[in-house]
């Protein structure tokens, strides 16, 4: 266990744990946008920004990546912290304003516009579908391309790759702005990314003839589960 204090509040904390595990276990509310408790933590949207106090110098770090010490004085509201959230929710904004989620974050943070404007974009860069495709779904089918740091964030952006990518739907179900979308029609279903579209066949069930899953997701799961080649003949409504 180590010893720190967040918000002058004295928190016992396990090894290992970040800033923000911490200050969730106490109750204190610290914003994210790219976090989620089910994939490794990134720190790319910048909005969980805290000041942290350490043998008498201080700086900031993001709270979803930064380990609890000892001492540790974390402070998650200071002027410095606010700012710095502030400044990254309004580019973020100004990059996407028609994002549902950004807006709800822009009235927490007393935000009525941003005070610049930027080019539009769907994708604001989090990397949550990157960090999906890898870690849940175990298919490594999308790439965030930095294109060259000292070019601007704004040129990056995230790739398809169509010859791994299994249409499984997990990094739309888990975009925050709707950057990747998914539709199926017929025995088609698309794919919308930053970077195109991709098209899967669907599997029709044998029984009731509803298209009802891509047929590369459902060969990528029976080879990694060892299934029987026909495991998914049938829809889950039609197996026994
Ligand atoms: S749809 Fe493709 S890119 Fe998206 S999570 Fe599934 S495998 Fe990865």
């Amino acid at each position: 266990m180590v010893r720190l204090t967040i918000d002058n509040q004295i928190v016992d904390a396990e090894e290992g744990m970040t800033i923000l595990d911490a200050a969730s276990k106490t109750g204190i509310y610290i914003p994210t946008l790219c976090y989620h408790e089910s994939l490794s933590a990134d720190g790319s949207c910048r909005l969980c920004a805290v000041e942290v106090i350490a043998n008498g110098a201080s700086g900031l770090v993001t709270a979803c990546t930064y380990p609890v010490a000892a001492g540790l004085e974390v402070i998650t509201h200071s002027e410095r912290a606010m700012a710095a959230r502030k400044l990254a929710l309004e580019l973020l904004l100004a990059q996407h304003p028609h994002s549902t989620k950004l807006q709800q974050l822009a009235r927490e943070f007393g935000i009525a516009q941003p005070s610049f404007s930027l080019k539009e974009q769907e994708c604001i860069l989090c990397r949550l579908c990157v960090r999906t495709c890898r870690e849940i779904v175990g298919a490594e089918a999308i790439t965030f391309l930095a294109q060259g740091i000292n070019r601007g964030t704004e040129e990056a952006t995230v790739v398809h790759s169509y010859e791994k990518c299994i249409g499984c739907d997990a990094c739309a179900y888990i975009c925050p702005t709707n950057a990747i979308t998914v539709k199926d029609v017929g025995d088609t279903r698309v794919l919308t990314v930053p970077s195109g579209r991709l098209e899967f066949k669907l599997k029709k069930c044998k029984t009731c003839g509803k298209y009802w899953a891509p047929e590369k997701q459902l060969d990528y799961i029976i080879k990694k589960a060892n299934l029987a080649p026909d495991a998914f003949d049938n829809c889950p409504d039609c197996r026994d």
